[in-house]
């Protein structure tokens, strides 16, 4: 292997991750982040990097963002009793392809906390954080959608926002990131730059060239629509301008790439076709600017390929070359014949041309220079920690880093791929998880509201308003006239099938 410059890095990874389950068949499968910490160790890329085991999200962490009822609801429901939640199940988005499922509350803390986690560490202790549990960038203040069910990224950039006065949000899923984006779409301290597959009712319907934010984020919210089929040379001629011009005129204190997989080739649910090289050419240019990175997850349906791209991009953090050849890990049949990381661009048509890519790149660019240079300096309002409780205190002293190396010997991996991933594998036992079980005959209640208290965060701030309103988080009741429903996330229309 052979090194360029050194990041300190910093990795969050929780082995229960792989055990949760959305429902059987279902084309997420959070086990693909232990396949991918898999290949991680087994390349031995854990001993050149800080490991941590992430603390939960708490109920307080969470609500930072989310409505506390929808919060509630979500770690009441399950799939035995969203029966009884007829409307509530609907307002809040948790049926469907989002579904309820045992562990549900669980598996949101583990990947909340690591994107939080990992937040907390670019505050100065280290250059670049993964999580890759984390990226779901759907998943709105008040309800689940599109597999994602608590935002992530949006806490984790709220902690950011804690130190820097600018963060840059880039969604490379092939899906909008418009979680994100309607949660800082009235801000000029995140901007949000997303490049995703647009039209043809394609899942969430959102993300047109033309929506770029309003009010003060006028000009924030940067949207590239892609057709089908972008390729890695493609890709890379647009992403470099317009990525360019952003971290030299914007100027972001640290910067969030959401990694979804699903922009690679052959994806289960994709349109593109990236190899895993194209795919994390994005982090490896945006680690050229020298600005803390937080690499998250997201999408990606063919879970092999998710492994190797995150594995992948986990070395260009490190600035190490990885071997082509894979070593021997716990799920190496799965990559066979080839057994290599390198995730194979199919044959098929890019329907984005040049004239289109050049018309749309000169488009945004026109756009972006409307924003001021390095905007927001004099404000530094930094989100107020609302809750600085003994509870607080508790968890952040639980919060002790986990540096031991992983070496994964608990073997539970046969089985837990199911035939739809190509594998052909038999389908997994469905691994019942714990859970604190609570009284589900109550219904959430939508008034209950936690008392709050707000205190000056620091001598520069000039206000002590509620995060949720210094950054437009507003109510996004669904409008039915516009959302694409869920059964359309899939371009193959497979999902409402296999249920
Ligand atoms: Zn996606």
């Amino acid at each position: 292997m052979t090194s360029v410059s050194k990041r300190r890095v910093c990795y969050f990874y929780d082995s229960d991750v792989g055990a949760y389950q959305l429902a059987p068949g279902h084309p997420m499968k959070p086990h693909r982040v232990k396949m991918t910490h898999s290949l991680v160790v087994n390349y031995g890329m854990d001993k050149k990097m800080d490991v941590f085991v992430p603390t939960r999200a708490t109920f307080r962490e969470i609500t930072k963002f989310h409505e506390d009822h929808y919060i509630d609801f979500l770690r009441r429901a399950t799939p035995e009793n969203l029966e009884t939640f007829e409307k509530h199940k609907e307002m809040y988005g948790i049926w469907e392809d989002t579904p309820a499922f045992e562990g549900a509350y669980e598996f949101c803390s583990i990947s909340a906390g690591g994107s939080i986690g990992a937040a907390k560490k670019l505050n100065g202790e280290a250059d670049i954080g993964i999580n890759w549990a984390g990226g779901l960038h759907h998943a709105k203040r008040g309800g689940a959608s599109g597999f994602c069910y608590v935002n992530d990224i949006v806490l984790g950039i709220l902690e950011l926002l804690k130190t820097h006065n600018r963060v840059l949000y880039v969604d490379i899923d092939n899906h909008h990131g418009d979680g994100v984006e309607e949660a800082f779409y009235t801000t000029d301290r995140v901007m949000t730059c997303s490049f995703h597959k647009y039209g043809d009712e394609y899942f969430p319907g959102t993300g047109d060239i033309h929506d770029i934010g309003v009010g003060k984020g006028k000009y924030y919210s940067v949207n590239f629509p892609l057709r089908d089929g972008i390729d890695d040379d493609t890709f890379k001629s647009i992403f470099r301008p317009v990525i360019t011009y952003i971290m030299n005129w914007y100027r972001p204190g640290a910067v969030v790439l959401q990694c979804g997989t699903d922009s690679l080739a052959g994806d289960r649910l994709g349109t593109a076709n990236l190899s895993e090289r194209g795919h994390g050419a994005c982090a490896k240019f945006l680690r050229t600017f020298n600005v803390p990175m937080l690499l998250l997850g997201g999408g990606g349906y063919t879970p092999k390929n998710v492994s190797r791209a995150w594995c992948y991009e986990t070395s260009v953090a490190l600035g190490i070359e990885l071997p082509q050849a894979l070593p021997y890990n716990d799920y190496f049949e799965y990559f066979g014949p080839e057994y290599s990381i390198h995730v194979r661009p199919t044959n098929a048509e890019n329907k984005n041309t040049r004239e289109y890519l050049d018309k749309t790149t000169v488009h945004i660019l026109e756009n972006l220079r409307n924003i001021s240079h390095a905007p927001s300096v004099q404000m530094q309002e930094v989100p107020v920690d609302h809750f600085s409780d003994e509870e607080d205190e508790l968890e952040d002293d639980l919060d002790d880093r986990q540096s031991r190396v992983y070496h994964d010997t608990h073997i539970a991996y046969d089985n837990e791929l199911d035939p739809s991933d190509d594998e052909s594998r038999a389908h997994p036992a469905n691994k019942r998880r714990r859970r604190n079980r609570r009284n589900h005959r109550n219904s959430p209640n939508p008034e209950s509201k936690h008392e709050r208290t707000t205190r000056h965060s620091n001598a520069s701030a000039t206000t002590t308003t509620n995060p949720k309103e210094d950054f437009g988080f507003k109510d996004e009741r669904r409008d039915k006239e516009t959302v694409i429903p869920f059964t359309a996330f899939s371009s193959k229309n497979e999902t409402k099938s296999e249920k």
